[in-house]
């Protein structure tokens, strides 16, 4: 009798060819049941804690099937799983950057993609240097503007006005 694949996602096991495994992780029910297994623990860093600590199960890792599914006490978690939980856990952190959106996390390549793309458009810009900021300030010709826009002085106040001609 061959190797059996166990899913723990699904709580099933079934015989293990690529062919059949493939067909197992593209099917709607496993994704839906992927879904939910998250979803009843929300965090997967806290079940990437939790099943990092534990030990492997031997009877899941020589047999490839356990009884006990989910509800065993032993990690049913291969090390490619733990990997994707890793992702996940990595991927959720780099999201609290950016809104999180409705139908899910991003798929982590489009964050780097996005990352790479947003470092490469921010080099290009050219940082304006700060001391360009304050000159404007700095420079105190007000003669293009209208007397008006004039700072007030007391110089000014003194020599450009004449109350008497307000009457
Ligand atoms: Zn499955
Ligand atoms: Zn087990």
């Amino acid at each position: 009798m061959g190797k059996r694949y166990y899913c723990a996602y699904c709580d099933r096991s079934f015989k293990d060819d690529p062919e059949a495994r493939k067909r197992h992780l593209s099917s709607l029910q496993h994704a839906k049941n992927r879904a939910d297994h998250y979803n009843l623990y929300k965090d997967p860093e806290v079940i990437l804690m939790e099943e990092s600590a534990k030990t492997p199960c031997k009877r899941y890792l020589t047999v490839g099937d356990c009884a006990f599914g989910l509800g065993c006490r032993f990690s049913h978690y291969t090390p490619h799983m733990l990997w994707e939980l890793q992702q996940l856990v990595d991927m959720k952190n780099a999201s609290k950057l950016y809104a999180v959106p409705e139908n899910g996390w991003p798929n982590p390549d489009d964050i780097l993609k996005e990352y790479f793309e947003n470092a490469e458009s921010s080099s290009n810009t050219e940082v304006p240097n700060c001391s360009s900021w304050f000159r404007p300030l700095e420079v105190h010709d007000y003669s293009m503007l209208p007397p008006s826009l004039w700072p007030i002085t007391s110089e000014s106040l003194s020599d450009n006005l004449t109350f008497k001609e307000w009457g």
